[in-house]
């Protein structure tokens, strides 16, 4: 009977022990998956990225309102990600929806790299100066500005500067190469755009044979540039949609040419979001699904994505502040889980 009971515990003490050590492996950030998170920060942005080296970049840091957004990333950082420091970030630039955690997440946790196109071009008194202010104080010593082309040093990733202070790289990347003439030809313009967000710090992030483009707020005309005459960043997996969903972005040139499977739009319940913008998008030839951080309230229902892909339905006062996460296998097989309902879809490389 002994002996019996020995044999029947033993296989369970394994399974839980190789349980414990993956678990401790994920928490401790060995394991091996290339992780994105889209911290709701209403409208805002915040995308973190945990390298399978366990590094990270984070992209933004929302709004400043009351910390409350620098408090959600510190808990997705720390208690999701099992992060103790932010290695690099990145401020694509000086809008209140993008710099306003930045004081309050550099009091919560260390944060090691700055990075950003050079000063502010906005700096008019009032919020914009103080924010900009507090960036001064919280990056003291720690600012660099990278150039077209650089590489985010984060072990086994290949991060590429695609954009950064109103210029664009010159490419072709990533297969990039000669765009059609009849997409190219005569395309609408907009106002030029020498505002902040104009100048964001934009970037394609390649692992194996996966790609992830996040350009941040850069505007029409700039996304036009960027694929016409020639695509200079070719074909994307996961594509950041440009600017939260507003129309001062979404040129259809653009959001056609990059091609992206799978589209996550960070938009706020009634910022960004805009009908004809989400019109475009799913309508992009090889999109597969486009997930939203908010149901947008600016338009009807129907012109979201399906219900099961968003990630918060409430008003920003209601709002819990759920996230979207991306895991990417290093053989470019990867899902996206909505954390409101627990869905997860998977996608594959091409
Ligand atoms: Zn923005």
């Amino acid at each position: 009977m002994k002996r019996l009971l020995r044999s029947r515990v033993a296989p369970i003490v394994a399974l839980v022990s190789l349980s414990a050590i993956v678990f401790a492996a994920q928490r401790g950030g060995t394991t091996r998956m290339l992780d994105i998170y889209w911290v709701d920060v209403e409208g805002g942005a915040a995308t973190l990225i945990v390298s399978p080296s366990g590094q990270s970049l984070l992209v933004d840091t929302g709004w400043r309102k009351d910390d409350r957004d620098a408090r959600r990333i510190h808990e997705v950082a720390t208690k999701v990600a099992g992060l103790k420091k932010i290695d690099y970030l990145i401020t694509t630039h000086f809008h209140a929806d993008h710099v306003g955690g930045v004081g309050a997440l550099s009091k919560l946790m260390p944060i090691d790299h700055f990075l950003d196109h050079g000063d502010t071009v906005e700096n008019r008194p009032g919020p914009a100066a103080d924010e900009w202010a507090i960036y001064l104080e919280a990056s003291k010593g720690k600012r660099s500005q990278p150039k077209l082309g650089d590489k985010i040093p984060l072990k086994g990733l290949d991060i590429t500067i695609a954009a950064v202070n109103g210029e664009l790289i010159p490419g072709p990347i990533n297969g990039g190469g000669p765009n059609s003439p009849e997409l190219c030809t005569d395309p609408l313009l907009k106002k030029p755009d020498n505002s902040e967000n104009g100048r964001s710090v934009g970037f394609l992030l390649q692992y194996g044979k996966f790609q992830f483009l996040d350009l941040a707020d850069l505007t029409w005309n700039k996304e036009i540039d960027m694929v016409c005459p020639v695509n200079r960043l070719g074909k994307v997996d996961l594509l950041q949609v440009n600017h939260h969903g507003m129309d001062l972005s979404g040129a259809p040139q653009f959001v056609n040419s990059v091609g992206a499977r799978v589209a996550i739009m960070n938009n706020g319940p009634r910022k960004g979001g805009i009908g004809s913008y989400l019109d475009i998008v799913k309508k992009a030839p090889g999109l597969e699904d486009l997930w939203q951080l908010h149901l947008s309230l600016v338009t009807e229902r129907e012109r979201n994505a399906p219900e099961e892909y968003i990630a918060n339905m409430d008003e920003e006062a209601a709002c819990t502040g759920h996230y979207l996460k991306a895991s990417i296998a290093p053989d470019g097989r990867y899902s996206i889980t909505n954390t409101r309902n627990n869905l997860t879809k998977a996608y594959a490389s091409r």
